[in-house]
């Protein structure tokens, strides 16, 4: 390629993270008390906190969905950048990860902004649909079950006002989605990238940001 690339050691990672986010002391908190759980690796990296919380100042966003709690750090990076009135709505099936988050929540003063729902998320997301909520948020980002991302996809659109946003994770998989799918999350994914990059309902733009994010932006 003609263009430069600039890829990441460890080194360069690390100097890309202290001069990208500007974690306050709950946000560092969280990330000690994740570290030692067996999936911590599921835990976005702060960098990606601190674009994800500049994406919604981009876009005033008041409310916002999250597909994919874990323990919160997400979350709370999206909460510390809504406005005092804005909302969450916070989407996970396990009571063990997300409860994690919480005192952090509440040590960053964001809790009341979090209205977290334990459940199967595509359930909550038609029961939203269902009570009128469609066109009413501003931004989601999906970061659940790969095999279920498509489903959440098309129901974030249309909880979605015009111009809304969703940020969609792990778009790149650890790079497997560029060689031939030998498992069903992968191939998800891929067939996920073939269909955004080709939707017309959608702006977009596909990011090397951690594991790979993708932007859609509600035509
Ligand atoms: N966004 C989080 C962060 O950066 O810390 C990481 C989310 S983690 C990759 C995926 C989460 O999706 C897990 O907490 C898991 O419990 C949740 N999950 C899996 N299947 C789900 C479903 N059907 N509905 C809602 N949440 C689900
Ligand atoms: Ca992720």
């Amino acid at each position: 390629m003609a263009h430069r690339n600039t890829a990441l050691d460890d080194e360069l990672r690390a100097y890309l993270v202290a001069h990208s986010a500007r974690e306050i002391a709950p946000q560092a908190g969280l990330r000690d008390a994740t570290r030692s759980h067996p999936a911590a690796g599921m835990q976005i990296g702060a960098d990606q906190g601190q674009f994800l919380g500049l994406l919604i100042k981009l876009l005033g966003a008041r409310r916002a969905i999250e597909v994919g709690v874990f323990t919160g750090y997400s979350a709370l990076a999206v909460a510390l950048a809504l406005p005092e009135d804005g909302r969450l709505l916070a989407c996970d099936i396990s009571d063990e990860y997300t409860r994690v988050g919480r005192p952090f929540w509440e040590a960053a003063g964001v809790a009341a902004k979090i209205e977290l729902k334990l459940g199967p998320a595509l359930a909550t997301l038609d029961a939203r649909i269902a009570a009128g909520e469609a066109g009413q948020y501003d931004f989601a980002f999906i970061d659940a079950d790969k095999s279920s991302y498509d489903a959440y996809y098309e129901r974030c659109l249309v909880l979605l006002r015009q111009g809304g946003l969703i940020a969609i994770d792990n778009v790149l998989w650890g790079g497997s989605v560029a060689r031939p799918a030998k498992d069903a999350d992968t191939a998800a994914l891929q067939a996920l990238n073939d269909k955004i990059h080709a939707d017309q309902r959608v702006d977009m733009a596909m990011l090397s940001i951690g594991d790979g994010v993708t932007l859609a932006r509600k035509r």
